[in-house]
């Protein structure tokens, strides 16, 4: 399964004024991690931001709390470094009730809609907080990205951290105590992989993810409709007006859905029709062609004026391309007020509703099987 975990010695202590900062593992050309404090959540629990580098330069910070990504800083083609993740300074800004956009968090139970909040498992109907309309939204009213997540440091060659939620059984409804275990390596090719771990002890339905909204001119800079985005798919999940799977399984071509070479995303936005109305823009799971290959890139993101390119890599079957259209600059966070479609999200995946859908692949998970899926975000500049 996955590697022996062992609690890096702490080396130096770095005393710095106001915060004290651990310097946990000093790796091989430069590479780091780092931890500092976050702030507290309203109950007073304290919460930790651990900051990975590489020799590159690349950093990448990942809060204990939603095990979420914090922040994403990648060089453009001029060496000239941004924040490319929609964030907030501390976590004051992810507890805020105003923050309803899951930015950069960890996803769980089930990422995406499940709907009507109901499922069946083996001739049982179980029930989840219907928290979006009818449906039930990214795991319920308090999923796993609303959760400190204990933490660790791995050791290796690479700067990496790796976070556990335990979720009771019946925990937002779901069967099973289930145990979610999130790993982020930072790799030398600014190259940020997570791996998602899990197990049960009763049959259960699980749909891990992650939820950054990129934004590759930095985060702040404006819409992301002049981005570049090429997708691996033939075809996406049409959905119904609560943005639930019809079912089918819709080929892109001639429709606004084919990305299968490099499109503007507001090439057709505002086309007339009916799925973009549904989804306000862009809100659809695609098909991925990669056949669960990590090798092949299911997303290829690029913007024109820095030249960052944004790689996805993934072996899950799907992926949700949101473009941020429920943001609406309520919230002001790192680079200002996130504005409507400011960012987009890459949202790798099985197929929403997937429960109640036999003709999608199974996102049923039973005791004594080891989850294990890996996704790739990885950064360029041309
Ligand atoms: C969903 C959007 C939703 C957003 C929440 C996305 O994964 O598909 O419909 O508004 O998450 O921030």
């Amino acid at each position: 399964m996955f590697r022996t975990q062992r609690r890096i010695s702490a080396g130096l202590f770095l005393l710095v004024p106001a915060v004290a900062s651990l310097v946990l593992a000093s790796c091989s050309h430069q590479s780091k991690l780092e931890k500092a404090a976050f702030g507290k959540t309203p109950d007073g629990q304290d919460v930790e931001v651990y900051t990975l580098r590489n020799a590159a330069g690349m950093e990448v910070k990942i809060a204990t709390y939603g095990a979420t990504i914090a922040s994403v800083t990648v060089p453009d083609r001029d060496k000239k470094m941004a924040n490319v993740v929609l964030g907030f300074k501390d976590v004051s800004g992810y507890t805020a009730k105003t923050n309803t956009s899951y930015f950069g968090a960890s996803i769980g139970r089930y990422g995406n809609r499940i709907g009507n909040a109901k499922f069946s498992i083996d001739g049982k109907e179980y029930h989840t907080p219907a928290n979006d309309g009818p449906n039930t939204l990214h795991g319920g009213t308090r999923g796993f990205d609303k959760y400190v997540w204990s933490a660790k440091e791995v050791s290796g060659d690479n700067p990496a951290v790796e976070l556990q939620i335990v979720s009771p059984d019946g925990d937002q409804g779901f069967p099973g105590m289930l145990t979610d275990t999130v790993r982020y390596t930072l790799g030398p090719d600014n190259d940020l992989q997570i791996d998602y771990s899990a197990q049960t002890d009763k049959p259960t339905v699980l749909n891990l993810t992650n939820h950054s909204y990129f934004n590759l001119a930095g985060a702040g800079s404006g819409t992301v409709l002049d981005h570049r985005i090429q997708l691996s798919a033939d075809k996406f999940t049409p959905v119904s007006e609560t943005l639930i799977p019809t079912g089918e399984l819709q080929p892109v071509a001639g429709t606004p859905f084919d990305f299968r070479s490099p499109t503007r995303i507001g090439e057709h936005i505002e086309e007339n029709n009916q799925q973009l109305k549904y989804g306000k823009g862009y809100d659809h799971n695609f098909v991925l062609n990669t056949g669960g290959d990590l090798k092949k890139a299911a997303a290829v993101v690029t913007e024109p004026t820095s030249g960052r390119v944004l790689e996805v890599f993934t072996d899950q079957p799907g992926i949700q391309f949101y473009t941020g259209n429920f943001l609406d600059g309520t919230n002001d966070g790192i680079g200002g007020k996130f504005q409507h479609r400011s960012a987009l999200c890459l949202e790798t995946q099985h197929f929403p509703d997937s429960p109640n859908h036999p003709n999608f692949p199974s996102t049923l998970l039973k005791p004594g099987e080891q989850f294990h899926s890996t996704t790739i975000y990885k950064f360029s500049a041309k």
